[in-house]
């Protein structure tokens, strides 16, 4: 479905040939590639923002209802797709799409209802400047339960570049397509929400069903036979705090040491305990339909209200050990101001730490960074500054070291002592982002040494193009990467073959992978991006890391073999 917002209207059309078999991160990055000049404002007019279902949206296949947001980048300049779960992507493949693009610009703060009998337009005036928490009890009341919605917040409205994409759950909490900016380009296009009611649709059929129902069946079994799976239903991502600490990765103080004396306090042992004392909280949480894992959890306060779902690994590495705060309420709070405002929390987060680091406020003042996160609504100096990132903020505060690639903050893994992830976050064309393709160390591969020099640029072209598949399926990292083995990945291979009734060989994923991380490579170097932009900043080569006294020292013509196919 096309939307265009400057004549509200939409066009209904076929797959065009060279998108089809394509969905999610692929998808969107391929329209991007070919109907985006590469040079375009990202929040100008050329630019286009598409909503994306993977390949196996809509179908009763595990953890696969991922939604894609893609569009030029505001904060990279580059080819961008950021994805969140929640119940938006399902909704979308039942109602016949692949995906929603979004053209042109509505004159005036517009709301677009999409149904089983096309699309409305409503104008959204009343919700100019409404948080999102506030948007989707709106969105509730007048629209009922069974709706999906995708909104901005403040941020996105204000084009700020760590503006983020929201995504409800089928329980109305927030995920969030977080990374890139992507809000801002929704507010660009005055698009306050888009709300997705499937009722009446049918349900996505395969091709050839007994085969799909006893590969989903194998699928499932791989995906529960993970050994790190019980730790991520019981904990959930945070569970991994006291690994990546122990390993002296966990980013602290700005990205200057590599453990964090109060790693326990913010750790997901920590958090579950807590959780057992406090009402309604619950450290199991699924964030989509069909998920088999359920990594996301409820973190409530000591009365048992809801601050935020979920508390995850990445916003308390950025927000917390990064800043010094060792309180896991504080984190929420900001994690849900973030929500409600519609910023990246680690965008967000590597903002209030190169801040810090400047002197704005005092490493590990929670209170005072709470106060900071707020200032973004009331659009002030110091608002607009940090709303705008991580790298705008330390520019501004001329800040010499700032963590970022092509714009973006790195997440929460120091890539001095996981050099793999180092050189996925200077060659993604994504920018420094952990999704694009983790390398962490596996006790099935002892071979492989984090730490070492060489040897990593293969498993980081490994895990892009294997990230580049599972974003286009749809599927969910945490089910994703169980499925790194050859004889796991054929169960999902089968399940996609039996889905569309092509046949399809064990390569499937990897020339999936190759086809998107080329389109997206393509268009990054016609935004004219060259080698200079595959490089972590300085500092990483030049600190040694305490404890460990790593340094990234991966060979620039070794990172130079990545993505180059
Ligand atoms: S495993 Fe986690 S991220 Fe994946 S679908 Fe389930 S709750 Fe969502």
């Amino acid at each position: 479905m096309r939307i265009d917002l400057s004549k509200l209207k939409i066009k209904i059309e076929e797959m065009p040939k060279e998108y089809q078999g394509l969905g999610g991160r692929g998808l969107s990055s391929h329209i991007i590639g070919k109907e985006v000049p590469p040079k375009a404002d990202p929040i100008g007019l050329e630019n286009k923002l598409i909503f994306s279902a993977g390949i196996l949206a809509g179908t009763t296949v595990p953890n696969t209802g991922r939604l894609s947001v893609g569009a030029k980048s505001p904060l990279t300049n580059g080819v961008k797709e950021a994805n969140a779960g929640g119940s938006a992507a399902h909704k979308i493949a039942r109602l016949g799409f692949q995906a929603v693009v979004i053209e042109g610009r509505a004159k005036e703060p517009t709301l677009v209802k999409i149904d089983k009998n096309g699309a409305t337009f409503s104008p959204a005036s009343s919700l100019k400047g409404v948080g999102n928490y506030e948007l989707i009890e709106r969105m509730r009341k007048e629209h009922g339960n069974k709706i999906s919605i995708v909104s901005i917040g403040p941020a996105g409205e204000m084009k700020l570049k760590a503006a983020s994409v929201m995504v409800t759950t089928p329980d109305f909490h927030i995920r969030v397509a977080a990374r890139g900016g992507l809000g801002a380009v929704m507010g660009s296009k005055n698009l306050k929400a888009l709300l997705i009611d499937d009722t009446g649709s049918s349900p996505v059929e395969a091709k050839a069903n007994a085969k799909f129902r006893e590969s989903i069946a194998a699928l499932s079994k791989a995906i529960l036979a993970d050994p790190l799976g019980p730790g991520f239903r019981d904990i959930g991502t945070p569970v991994l705090v006291m690994m990546i600490n122990s390993f002296g990765c966990f980013p602290t103080k700005n990205y200057s040491l590599g453990q964090f004396g109060g790693a326990e306090k913010i750790s997901g042992e920590y958090m579950a305990e807590l959780m057992k004392k406090r009402p309604n909280a619950q450290p199991s949480h699924r964030c989509m339909d069909g998920c088999i894992v359920g990594c996301s959890n409820v973190y409530t306060d000591e009365k048992g209200d809801v601050i935020v779902s979920g508390l995850e690994y990445e916003t308390i590495g950025l927000m917390g050990s990064n800043c010094m705060i060792a309180d896991l309420d504080s984190i929420a709070h900001m994690n849900r101001v973030c929500n409600d405002v519609g910023v990246d929390t680690m965008d967000t987060g590597g903002a209030i730490a190169v801040a810090m680091e400047a002197g704005l406020l005092a490493w590990g003042d929670g209170k005072a960074a709470l106060s900071l996160v707020k200032e973004i609504e009331k659009a002030s100096d110091r608002g607009l500054m940090i709303g705008n990132g991580c790298k705008f903020t330390g520019e501004k505060l001329k800040v010499k070291r700032i963590p970022q690639v092509k714009g973006q903050c790195l997440s929460a893994y120091d890539p001095r002592g996981l050099k793999g992830l180092g050189v996925t976050y200077a060659t993604s064309p994504m920018g420094g982002d952990h999704t694009a393709g983790i390398v962490l160390p596996n006790p099935g591969n002892p071979s492989y040494h984090p730490g070492s020099p060489s040897g990593q640029a293969t498993p980081s072209q490994f895990m892009q193009t294997f990230m580049a598949a599972v974003d286009s399926l749809g599927l969910c990292m945490m089910a994703g990467m169980p499925l790194l083995d050859p004889v796991p990945q054929l169960s999902l291979i089968s399940c996609v073959s039996a889905f569309t009734g092509e046949s399809l060989d064990e390569h499937y994923l990897e020339k999936l992978g190759k086809s998107v991380l080329r389109a997206e490579r393509r268009f990054n170097d016609a935004a004219g991006f060259t080698e200079k932009d595959d490089r972590l900043p300085g500092f990483f080569q030049e600190e040694k890391l305490p404890p460990s006294g790593n340094v990234f020292d991966v060979p620039e013509e070794e990172i130079d073999t990545v993505n180059r196919f």
